[in-house]
């Protein structure tokens, strides 16, 4: 699976001056110590994360105990998501590293989770985009939480023009979307797991996630997703 490669300095001198790297969201030219986002966007990523206070969301999802976001989506982060998704540069997402750092040490019950499970992309969607960026982000947890990641769902059918959806639409669209890999039926038993995602909407998918965790013997499940859109803009 492509991820973000750490490259020798001299190796990335070389590559840099035959292909001088931009920022991945003003396209403004990078120096050889930037990587990813220039400092302006940096800045104005670091300046958007929610207070400390707010990264516990108020949000009630059915089967989940604690909802954690660290972004509004409609702003900065709305672009570098869709940078990452629909323009392949799953390396943006290192620019999330400090915050799930944040959330790894706020969240004080994430080193006893017993797994980190991402939200599954259907085959077509990952055969397209050669990566799920919702696994990528669970790696990243898993490194922060020491926690080992393990991939329990499968996505049974693709669910297109989620966006266009209201929340009952969407929980109707999903129903039994997710189904429990076999080999982890006897390892989910009496486990606690933190679900990722890049991007919680209505909560409906987190939800369908949920349900089917819970049914295979889960005993808590969290979730965690980066970016959170605004109720009003559902
Ligand atoms: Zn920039």
């Amino acid at each position: 699976m492509p991820f973000i490669q750490e490259w020798p300095a001299y190796l990335e001198a070389l590559i840099r001056l035959l292909y001088p790297a931009t920022c991945g969201l003003c396209s403004e030219m990078l120096n050889l110590q930037q990587r990813g986002l220039c400092k302006h966007c940096r800045n104005d990523l670091v300046a958007l994360q929610y207070p400390i206070s707010k990264i516990k969301n108020e949000l009630s999802l059915t089967g989940i105990e604690n909802v954690w976001t660290l972004f509004p989506y409609e702003s900065t982060v709305r672009d570098l998501i869709t940078a990452v998704k629909f323009s392949g540069k799953h390396w943006l997402l290192k620019e999330f590293s400090q915050s799930l750092q944040t959330f790894g040490m706020l969240a004080s019950d994430a080193p006893s989770y017993d797994f980190v499970a991402s939200i599954p992309s259907h085959v077509t969607t990952y055969v397209q985009r050669e990566f799920n960026q919702a696994d990528l982000l669970a790696q990243m947890v898993s490194k922060i939480t020491r926690t080992p990641v393990k991939n329990m769902l499968h996505k049974k059918f693709h669910t297109p023009h989620q966006s266009r959806l209201n929340r009952r639409e969407r929980a109707v669209n999903l129903w039994g979307v997710f189904s429990l890999r076999p080999k982890y039926r006897s390892v989910i038993l009496d486990k606690s797991v933190l679900i990722v995602d890049d991007i919680l909407t209505t909560g409906s998918t987190a939800e369908e996630a949920a349900r089917c965790l819970a049914d295979a013997g889960a005993a808590k499940i969290d979730f965690l997703a980066l970016a959170r859109t605004e109720p009003a803009a559902l």
